[in-house]
């Protein structure tokens, strides 16, 4: 039986007072697991206790009513226990066979499509967006959904060479991490000031620490405090302006999205990979971003369609070639893509300290 951890008064609660009893009892102690089906887990333990597992896609910012909804679910036709994945599906634990059919039922007709196990495309790691995060250049969410309704099909089905993890960044700082195709936002100009706020809003030094390529200094505009940009040296990250909104990046022509491919966090089967830029300059276009979907289906549709079987894009990339990838997918190539280039190293800071 798996004991309590010792509460802290800092982290995350303890997750085991949240499993499922079955769960609990049999912590560390399973033979094995398999799949009956698209988006169903079965787990097998040494004792002989089975339990079914049930993944859904769900919005994942969600409103009270969807969430009740959700739990009225799993009241109803599970055993009343859940569990969100970090690509914010919802899970439902049955610990009887019966109650499997019924609880996919009852997700689907509710609207929740159940899949994103296995070989599928799985819900994309998306970043918090406007609703959290005081930066995105664009809307996160809203790109996912317009995405993940022409995937549909790839979620519910286990029909690729491998698992496929897609993410999306509504910044150049990219918390939505590495991924199998990533859609990153990308500023292309550097920040504009408005120098009669600088003063009254900013903490110049912070500001100056914040550019990771030391391109900002402090200066004297106008006769006020302010602060001016290297643009030689920016990379339009807009680290900057968090702790200063004058600094002002994002740019309804100028803040465009790119691409990226090949990225990986977990070891298995194969070290963790960072992604690459293969794609760049595409609009930023609300509401469904066309431009967008339509360059990682077809990114997407060549990996399924070319790759062999239990390849990940990073191995089906690193076995065909950057140059094989570009044809296929029809992209063009230019100098800017990639990350490979050889001044790379001393544009990025490559420790803690600040250089100017
Ligand atoms: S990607 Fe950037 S803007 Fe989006 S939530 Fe993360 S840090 Fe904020
Ligand atoms: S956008 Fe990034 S690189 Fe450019 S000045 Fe701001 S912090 Fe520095």
């Amino acid at each position: 039986m798996a004991t309590m951890r010792t509460p802290i008064e800092s982290g995350v609660p303890d997750n085991k007072q949240y499993l499922h009893p079955l769960m609990l009892k049999n912590y560390g102690n399973w033979k094995y697991h398999d799949r009956p089906r698209p988006g169903v887990l079965h787990h097998v333990s040494h004792t002989g206790d089975e339990i079914w597992t049930v993944r859904a896609g769900t919005q994942r910012q969600m409103d009270l009513y969807t969430i009740r909804k959700l739990c009225d679910i799993a009241d109803t036709y599970a055993d009343g226990h859940v569990r969100f994945t970090i690509r914010s599906n919802i899970e439902y634990m049955v610990s009887d066979a019966g109650r499997v059919a019924p609880l996919i039922e009852a997700l689907t007709s509710n609207g929740f499509p159940v899949g994103g196990t296995g070989n599928s495309v799985s819900s994309i790691a998306h970043t918090q967006g406007w609703l959290h995060c005081d930066i995105p250049g664009t809307d996160a969410s809203g790109a996912v959904k317009a995405l993940m309704d022409d995937l549909h099909a790839e979620f519910i089905k286990e029909e690729m060479p491998n698992r496929v993890h897609l993410s999306t960044s509504c910044c150049e700082i990219n918390c939505g991490g590495q991924a199998d195709i990533a859609i990153v936002i990308q500023h292309t100009k550097p920040p504009k000031i408005n120098h009669d706020l600088v003063a009254n809003m900013c903490e110049r030094p912070t500001v100056v620490a914040r550019c990771p390529v030391a391109a900002i200094r402090p200066a004297m505009v106008n006769g006020k405090p302010s602060l001016e940009i290297d643009e030689s040296k920016c990379m339009c990250c807009g680290a900057c302006y968090p702790p200063c909104p004058p600094m002002q990046i994002n740019d309804p022509e100028h803040s465009k999205l790119a691409i990226w491919v090949g990225g990986k966090n977990s070891n298995a089967r194969g070290k963790p990979t960072f992604m690459k830029m293969v794609a760049s300059g595409l609009p930023n276009n609300p509401p469904r971003w066309p431009e967008v979907s339509a360059m990682v289906k077809k990114i997407l549709y060549t990996y399924k369609e070319d790759a062999r079987s239990w390849e990940r894009v990073s191995d089906w990339i690193e076995r065909i070639g950057w140059p094989q990838f570009f044809e296929k997918c029809d992209l063009p190539f230019t100098k800017y893509l990639i990350d490979d280039w050889r001044g790379s190293r001393s544009s990025l800071n490559a420790s803690t300290h600040i250089r100017f």
